[in-house]
């Protein structure tokens, strides 16, 4: 989309910052993609008219939970996405990588924002001033580890699940009655459907992505099946593939990633079509604090009927790059600063940067 679809004018860009960030997480992640262990991340900076703005791109290390990765977000930044920003032209003319395209969509959006003085919550029609906190535990979750999280007032706490391992949330269960639960599989269950039934009277608020991302007639059939709501996650690329999902009934519910979808554009087109047909909660990558404040914003939406991904930042950070967000009674407060209300702390930002490039006009 041209980037005057935005209601932005061009013609102040002066330059593109990217900044490669990696910031160690206070414990491991582990998935069935595998385990992240520092936060290894693409920052965007954008200038305009001497008023700057932020973005981060979602895409983590690897490229084995999504096709995009972070070296390869920096590079089709650098080459291809910011070049066609600064000349004016569509970035979609660059097939995929939606979350980097995300990254400078939503950094010209903040510096747009804060020219104005408002807030990135008020200009997507936020509803709420608070979301509820929901916590993802990875595959070495420990009983101890839901215990807590309960305890610190997590509204919900979802477990990584994968074949086989399905007891975590049998024991969850048991211990916490009236928690909300929810498993995450990550498509571990292509070929094996038939073991998720031992999920299936848990009283799960949904099993997310059970099968793989393309195969949105098995999660119909799952649909058919299960008593628990399917959510996707992976599968929902975009306002088409979620079109195709609710013409199959594929699922009950939609994980929405913001940078999944390619910025929060086609996001609100996501949650505009998920109300009143299916249940929709906003998840999370592992994001800094830039990239928190912009999906609190958008889970303060009216459609996220489900409690979220969205943790504070001492979930994952000790030291997060901009003014913490905060668990408080079991919510985090959605940020009403211009733009998306973080800005990265001058000295934390330049510790934390392993690599700088300045993408001028050319
Ligand atoms: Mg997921």
């Amino acid at each position: 989309m041209p980037l005057s679809h935005l209601g932005f004018s061009l013609v102040g860009i002066r330059a593109v910052e990217l900044r490669r960030i990696a910031l160690p997480l206070v414990r491991p992640f582990v998935t069935a993609h595998g385990t992240e262990r520092e936060r290894d991340v693409v920052l965007v900076r954008v200038d305009v008219d001497g008023v700057e703005g932020w973005g981060e791109c979602a895409a983590l290390a690897a490229p084995t939970y999504t096709s995009e990765w972070t070296a390869g977000a920096w590079a089709v930044l650098r080459e291809h996405l910011v070049p066609r920003l600064l000349a004016g032209a569509d970035l979609d003319e660059v097939a995929g990588h939606r979350m980097a395209k995300a990254a400078l969509r939503n950094a010209v959006l903040d510096a747009r924002l804060r020219a104005e003085d408002r807030s990135l919550a008020a200009h997507l029609g936020a509803t709420r001033t608070a979301v509820p906190a929901g916590i993802a535990l990875g595959l070495d979750a420990t009983p101890d580890d839901v215990g807590a999280a309960a305890a610190q007032g997590y509204r919900r706490v979802k477990l990584k699940v994968v074949p086989g391992q399905e007891g975590a949330l049998v024991l969850a269960r048991e211990a916490h009655p009236a928690l909300r639960l929810q498993a995450d599989a990550n498509g571990a269950y292509a070929g094996n459907a038939v073991a998720l039934d031992a999920l299936d009277d848990l009283g799960l608020d949904c099993i997310e992505q059970p099968l793989g991302a393309a195969d949105l007639v098995g999660h119909a059939a799952l649909t058919a099946r299960l008593r628990t709501p399917v959510a996707l996650d992976e599968s929902i690329a975009s306002t088409a593939t979620l079109d195709a999902a609710l013409r199959l009934a594929a699922c009950r519910a939609v994980n929405l990633k913001q940078g999944r979808v390619g910025g929060l554009d086609e996001a609100v087109r996501i949650h505009d079509a998920c109300v009143g047909e299916i249940s929709l909660f906003c998840g999370g990558m592992l994001e800094t604090g830039i990239g928190r404040a912009v999906n609190i914003a958008l889970a303060a939406l009216p459609g996220f009927d489900l409690v979220g991904d969205l943790s504070p930042s001492a979930r994952w950070y000790e030291e997060d790059l901009t003014e913490p967000h905060l668990l408080v009674d079991g919510t985090l407060a959605v940020p009403d600063g211009p733009g998306i209300g973080r800005t990265p702390i001058e000295g934390v930002l330049r510790r934390r940067t392993v690599a700088t490039a300045l993408v001028g006009p050319g």
